[in-house]
């Protein structure tokens, strides 16, 4: 089973915490910088305790883990 972060465009309000100050390979800011958004990359699995603090730290629990199976 694979799974991916994904961020709730409607919760997310663009504050930039899970981009890291640009240096996270996970979480890019979109075109107009007005969110974030996932970057796209075979396997999370060896970002998890990345994405796993960004989920704890986003202000507006935006962020999730969604699991790839049907
Ligand atoms: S930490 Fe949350 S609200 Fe802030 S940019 Fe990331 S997803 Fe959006």
């Amino acid at each position: 089973m694979s799974k991916k972060p994904i961020i709730d465009p409607d919760l997310c309000t663009g504050c930039t915490l899970c981009t890291n100050g640009g240096d996270s390979q996970v979480f890019k800011m979109n075109d107009d910088e007005s969110a974030a958004v996932v970057a796209p990359m075979p396997n999370y699995d060896e970002h998890t305790d990345e994405i796993n603090d960004a989920i704890d730290n986003c202000p507006s629990g935006a962020i999730a883990w969604k699991s790839d199976e049907a």
